[in-house]
Parts: C-alpha cells; sequence; structure tokens
C-alpha cells in the first residue's frame, strides 16, 4: 500500500529522470513506465530496515548484536535483530510499517528533513517544529505532520497546505518555550510513541558500538578494500561515516585522510573518530579538486594536503551528487540545471583522485543519486579519459548491475553495483517474516551507485589543469542538514547543502583538524 504520495519534482527534472529508463531495460515484465512511477513512489516511503554498522574494531559482532537486543528488549521494542548473511559488521532491524495511526485533533506541523528523520525513528526536535496547537502542553497527545512542500510558516498555530500524516506523539514542551528567543533551540519536543513507520531511535544508544548507516553505504567499505597499515584517502568525508568503516576495516592501523570542503562539517568527521575511537583518521578542510600538489618534487607531508601524486593506496571518492536516491523524500525542489551541476565537478575530483592514486591502487567512486550522468556515464568518461584505470568486480555484489544507456558493454555494466529500490517495490510492502526481509534487506535501500577502478602499473597519467570555472561547485551546498533542521539525526550522510563564499571556495588545505 502507497500510503504517500509519489515523490513530487520540477517536471523537467521528472522528464529526464525518465529518459533514463530505457524501455524494458533487464527487465522483462515491468515497462519504463511502470519502473520510473515504481522508482517515485519508493522513494517517498522509507526503506524496509534500519541498518546499523557494528564497531567490530571493538567488539565481536554477536555481543553488540546481544547489547543492542537486551537495550530494545529494555525500551519494550521488539529485539529482532538480524546479522546480515554477507556483510560481518552489519545489524539489521524491521521497519514495521505503515501501521494503522488514529488521527487527533491537536496537530503539530514539522519541516520536511524533520519529517524524513521521523520516518526512520527519530523523535520531533525543537528546531524541527514549525506549527503547534495554539495551547500545547507538555503532555499533551499530538498528531505530527510533515510540510512536504515548504509553505508552512514558522511560529504558525495552524496549516491548511498540502501535509503528510507521520504518527502520533507526546508533547515534552509547551508552545511558549517554543518560537521565542530565549526558549530551548534543542532536545527532543515530541516524543514519539505512534509512529507510521517504527523503527528504533537510535539518539545516545550504545555510540561507540553501533553507527546508523545506509546498507549500501556499509558495502563501499567493503568494496574499497581497506587493509591495516595503508595510506587511505577519503575525498568527501563529513560526516565521516565511511571514514569511520574505512578505519575500523583497518583495525584502526594505518593512515585514512578525510577530506571535506566545508569547514563547519569538520567537527562532526572528528567527533565520530572519537566516538568510535578511531584515531588513525586525520581530517582536514580542503576543496579535494586541488588536493593534488603542482610539484613533482613535493614530499608527502602528514600535516595535511596537498599530497603528491600517487601516494595513496586506495582512494574513495563518495561525491557530492543530486541526491535523488535518499529515502524517505517526499519532494525535490531543485531545478534540472541543479541536477545537472554534478557532473563537471565530479570530473574534476575524479581527476585529481586518479592523480593521487599509486600504480596498482583501489578508486572507488559512489554516489546516492540515480541519474546516468552522476553514474554509468562518469564511468565510461573515466574509461575513456584514463586508460590506465580498468573496472574491477565488487566483493561484496548485492546490487544491481549498471543501467544501458552510457555506451557500456555487458561485462562492464556487470562490474557496476546500482542500488534500485524500484525493481522490488510493487506498490506493496513486504510481509515480515524474517526470511523475507532479509530477501529484501538488499533491495529496499536507498537508490545507490558504485563504481570500482584499478590503476594499471606504469601508468602515464597528462592532466592539463583545471578549469578556473568552478560554478559546478556550487549546488551540494544548498540546504542545511536534517540535524539542523531539527531532527535527531536518523539519517547518514545527506549531501550537505551550505553556500561558501568565493574566499573560502578558494581555500586549499586551510585547517588541521586532527
Ligand atoms: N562520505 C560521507 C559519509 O559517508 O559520511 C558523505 C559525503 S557527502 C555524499 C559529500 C560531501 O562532499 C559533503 O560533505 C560535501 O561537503 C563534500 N564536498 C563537496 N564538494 C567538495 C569538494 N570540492 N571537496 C571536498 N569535499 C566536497
Amino acid at each position: 500500500m502507497s500510503v504517500f504520495p509519489q515523490l513530487s519534482m520540477k517536471s523537467e527534472v521528472r522528464e529526464h529522470l525518465c529518459n533514463v529508463y530505457p524501455r524494458k531495460e533487464g527487465l522483462s515484465e515491468l515497462d519504463k513506465d511502470e519502473v520510473f512511477e515504481a522508482l517515485l513512489s519508493c522513494l517517498s516511503h522509507p526503506p524496509l530496515f534500519t541498518c546499523l554498522r557494528a564497531s567490530t574494531h571493538l567488539h565481536p559482532l554477536q555481543e553488540i548484536q546481544h547489547r543492542l537486543e537486551q537495550h530494545l528488549e529494555q525500551q519494550k521494542q521488539a529485539p529482532a535483530v538480524y546479522t546480515h548473511p554477507q556483510l560481518p559488521d552489519v545489524l539489521l532491524l524491521p521497519v514495521h510499517g505503515p501501521r494503522h495511526v488514529d488521527l487527533l485533533a491537536s496537530e503539530v506541523i514539522v519541516g520536511a528533513q524533520c519529517g524524513n528523520a521521523v520516518l526512520r525513528g527519530a523523535h520531533v526536535f525543537t528546531p524541527g517544529i514549525l506549527s503547534t496547537p495554539k495551547y500545547m502542553k507538555v503532555g499533551d497527545i499530538v498528531s505530527v505532520f510533515s510540510d512536504v512542500e515548504g509553505k508552512c510558516t514558522r511560529g504558525a498555530k495552524e496549516f491548511k497546505g498540502k501535509k503528510v500524516f507521520l504518527g502520533n506523539g507526546i508533547s515534552e514542551v509547551d508552545r511558549s518555550e517554543l518560537f521565542c528567543s530565549d526558549g530551548p533551540t534543542k532536545g527532543v519536543a515530541i516524543r514519539m510513541t505512534e509512529p507510521l513507520y517504527q523503527s528504533p531511535s537510535f539518539d545516545g544508544v550504545l555510540t561507540d558500538e553501533v553507527f546508523l548507516q545506509n546498507l549500501p553505504s556499509v558495502v563501499v567499505g567493503h568494496v574499497l578494500g581497506p587493509r591495516p597499515g595503508e595510506r587511505i584517502l577519503d575525498m568527501c568525508a563529513a560526516p565521516g561515516g565511511k571514514t569511520t568503516h574505512i578505519a575500523s576495516l583497518m583495525g584502526n592501523q594505518g593512515t585514512v585522510v578525510a577530506l571535506d570542503k566545508i569547514r563547519s562539517k569538520m567537527e562532526k568527521i572528528i567527533q565520530n573518530a572519537k566516538m568510535l575511537k578511531l584515531d588513525c583518521i586525520k581530517a582536514y578542510c580542503c576543496n579535494s579538486i586541488h588536493a593534488v600538489s603542482a610539484d613533482p618534487a613535493q614530499e608527502y607531508s602528514a600535516d595535511g594536503p596537498p599530497y603528491p601524486e600517487e601516494s595513496y593506496d586506495r582512494i574513495l571518492l563518495d561525491a557530492p551528487c543530486s541526491g535523488l536516491g535518499q529515502r524517505p523524500n517526499m519532494t525535490y525542489s531543485w531545478s534540472l540545471k541543479e541536477v545537472c551541476s554534478y557532473q563537471p565537478l565530479q570530473r574534476k575530483l575524479l581527476t585529481t583522485a586518479v592523480r593521487l592514486l599509486k600504480q596498482g591502487g583501489v578508486l572507488v567512486y559512489s554516489t546516492c543519486t540515480v541519474t546516468l550522468a552522476e553514474n554509468e556515464e562518469q564511468v565510461a568518461w573515466v574509461l575513456k579519459t584514463f586508460p590506465c584505470l580498468t573496472l574491477e568486480p565488487q566483493v561484496p555484489h548485492l546490487g544491481s548491475e549498471g543501467m544501458q544507456g552510457a555506451g557500456l558493454s555487458c561485462d562492464q555494466r556487470r562490474l557496476l553495483q546500482r542500488f534500485r529500490p524500484e525493481l522490488a517495490w510493487r506498490g506493496a510492502r513486504f510481509s515480515q517474516s524474517p526470511e523475507s526481509f532479509l530477501q529484501n534487506a538488499n533491495t529496499d535501500t536507498i537508490g545507490f551507485f558504485i563504481a570500482k577502478f584499478i590503476k594499471n602499473e606504469g601508468a602515464v597519467i597528462k592532466v592539463t589543469g583545471h578549469s578556473k570555472d568552478d560554478s559546478s561547485e556550487s549546488k551540494e551546498n544548498q540546504a542545511a542538514d536534517a540535524t539542523a533542521r531539527g531532527a535527531a539525526k536518523q539519517t547518514e550522510g545527506t549531501v550537505s547543502l551550505m553556500s561558501l563564499s568565493p574566499q573560502e571556495e578558494e581555500i586549499q588545505c586551510c585547517v588541521i583538524c586532527s
């Protein structure tokens, strides 16, 4: 049953996206339109399960599983925690929903990003609230709605616009404390007691033992295959979900350099590294396009970028992207120009990555979007531009193969990994038996793409220099993240969206953060 409206977007973006889905593309029974409609429907719903990455560098998986089950039992929640057959550090919890929940007379409206986090198990945090009943008091039971189109005025006492019901909760604040300059700016405002989609809240729970991460993001770390003692670069690292996974897979031995262009996000990488007790991570604020030294005689410095060519064993480029694979999401407001602005930026970052990679080294490129331009077309471009790179098989390979339409051969597409939740979506949720749940764990995910390359020995790279036009860097920086908008952090790795001044854009390597 589809309880929410399909993901809505500008018609130009819808048309563009629809063209990505070639007729009968590898699917016998579904045609292009059905697949595309299924994509829009499933994107507005949360995935079928919550995925937690366990800190196996600190404790064995079973111990962590046991402690999590105990915690859930104490919270009077069903302690169904499953291990994943192919991912040795993943715990899966079924998301129950959509459940029947009765609507109440008192309505609280939250922002769309806060609402998305609620659908993944978060409570409503104070900054996420837009409107409450006039006399709302601590202890009131209220129905919570998401303002999916961003039309509700902050501080309103009612809202008649388009809203989507998320479930019921109990207020932990009086209205008089909200919307005033000296009121609380953080903390839980509505504790969700009857969410439409039920999944435990992990705010402050076993913080050094489990990390909330989408399943394809965990796959990325394994595909990169880091080994203890190596030098690894994570070029677009904040908030550090994949960085900390890489460090954990290395048993905290070696060096993981984490770069991110946005200074305010460096703190999050450092916090996550500390929380997970990983001290082999070094984080620097840096526009990664400029992370390679122009001076061939430059020696590797432990103090941050720029780095000499061929100085990394493995590189992850989890690229800034149009983010169209994120779930749940009910409104995508970007224009086609904004969506298309990522391809050139990603190519610049890919060029730097190839230069920084040692011969014989591994480059993994990933995005959380569904467009051909940011995924298969980028792979075709890399193979043409850098003949020294070849595609490598991915282990584990849990997703589908790459899509047609970018000129890649069948063999090449088979080496790619695309997570396509629409293929498992038939307008109905799956039955919740453990067996069928686990069967669908690899498909009912966010939309995601992974390519793995190896740099051949004896490679020579000619780079003619970057264009000064970095305008393409702009669009990844436009929305505040969910935490800032008032939901508990219950989603990982959202594309960060803040704008930078031209001076900041030019900063190459400024702050040594650890
Ligand atoms: N890998 C992260 C994780 O797993 O937690 C998520 C990364 S998110 C998809 C992309 C990141 O790229 C954002 O944090 C953004 O600030 C950063 N970014 C965008 N342009 C960049 C650039 N030119 N150099 C470095 N980082 C950049």
